[in-house]
């Protein structure tokens, strides 16, 4: 143990962004459409009157598949590919609020392009973790932070550490990164960020 903390160089107690201290990411779904909207300059609320479904997009299944034919002395030639399978998916889209991004204006800013929350088209909720997609999530953290003027609510999250996480990076408090090295005669930087997680009130 000693020896690998000798060798190991510190990066530092605090984290300074990425996946340890990420943005609230809310999920939502984008409306898309070539026909309606042309290069992104459609009339305000073009996604009303769009009869293609703009929420929606059509995906491949999967690769497609080459085709063969067996031949008589027994080998196979590639005669074409197999009909692509399409499946029909939102247009999921995480959208970062957070006062570093346009002023905290994103998510407003999304929804005056006609994205949508997933609970208006007959999804469940889903968690404002950034990179998470867990449904249904439990702890609602309603709390309202205000940071440089900006004011955002914590959000929803699916375990309480993530909330805690979130409610700590808008109000910009730096959060310890919780890697196995220690500093010193402390707690490591593990227990450091655990009690840093427990002390917020949700
Ligand atoms: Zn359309
Ligand atoms: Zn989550």
């Amino acid at each position: 143990m000693a020896t690998a903390t000798k060798t190991k160089k510190p990066v530092g107690q605090f984290s300074t962004g990425g996946l340890n201290r990420p943005l609230k990411m809310v999920k939502m779904i984008q409306a898309r459409c070539n026909e309606c909207n042309p290069k992104g300059q459609g009339p305000r609320g073009w996604w009303d009157d769009c009869p293609h479904e703009p929420y929606f997009s059509m995906v491949p299944a999967g690769p497609p598949k080459p085709k063969f034919e067996e031949q008589e002395d027994g080998t196979f030639t590639q005669v074409g590919e197999e009909v692509g399978k399409y499946v029909k998916r939102p247009n999921w889209k995480q959208i970062a609020d957070d006062v570093k991004v346009s002023s905290g204006r994103m998510v407003k800013i999304q929804q005056e392009r006609g994205s949508k929350y997933p609970q208006e088209l007959g999804y469940p909720a889903i968690c404002d973790y950034f990179n998470c997609w867990e449904t249904n999530p439990k702890i609602h953290a309603q709390r309202v932070i205000t940071h440089e003027d900006v004011q955002t609510v914590v959000g929803n999250y699916h375990t309480r550490d993530e909330a805690a996480i979130a409610t700590l990076r808008l109000r910009g408090v730096p959060i310890y990164l919780g890697t196995a090295s220690s500093y010193g005669e402390g707690a490591s930087d593990i227990e450091r960020r655990r009690a840093q997680l427990d002390e917020v009130n949700i």
